[in-house]
């Protein structure tokens, strides 16, 4: 009988920043820390090395449209791959939300989905809009 062995790796779905070490050491593999982009179902890496200026700086060159520019930028900074450079730029560092989800049009609480017409706060319901009811 073979013995399954259980390889959960905790560690690896946190999303702690990026050593400079742990940047060198990597190979071809991409990300694996880091929040994750719903869309691409990628990591956005972190780096310990980039300073919120510097984040900032990044994003405005992005926002600016000199992409290369920024992933430039972001390669001197982290001495990252090219691979996860590009990744964070296409992302500006941030991950696409799983789903924008606006918040409640009366209480301002967070709605479940972005389709939903009702609240699960305030119990407000308005799926039609010229008879709001209000829940329970
Ligand atoms: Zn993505
Ligand atoms: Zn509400």
């Amino acid at each position: 009988m073979p013995n399954e062995a259980d390889t959960k790796d905790g560690a690896e779905n946190s999303d702690e920043p990026y050593s400079r070490d742990e940047i060198e050491g990597v190979g071809d593999e991409l990300p694996k820390r880091g929040p994750i982009c719903w869309k691409c179902k990628n990591h956005i890496p972190r780096f310990r090395d980039l300073s919120s200026d510097d984040e900032e700086r990044l994003r405005k060159l992005i926002d600016e449209g000199q992409r290369v520019v920024a992933t430039k930028e972001l390669r001197l900074i982290t001495k990252c791959k090219i691979s996860w450079a590009k990744l964070w730029v296409l992302h500006a560092g941030r991950p696409h939300p799983a789903d924008p989800v606006a918040p409640c049009p009366y209480c301002g609480k967070p709605l479940v989905t972005a389709k939903a017409r009702q609240c699960r706060y305030c119990l407000m319901d308005w799926h039609d809009p010229n008879n709001l009811k209000k829940l329970g």
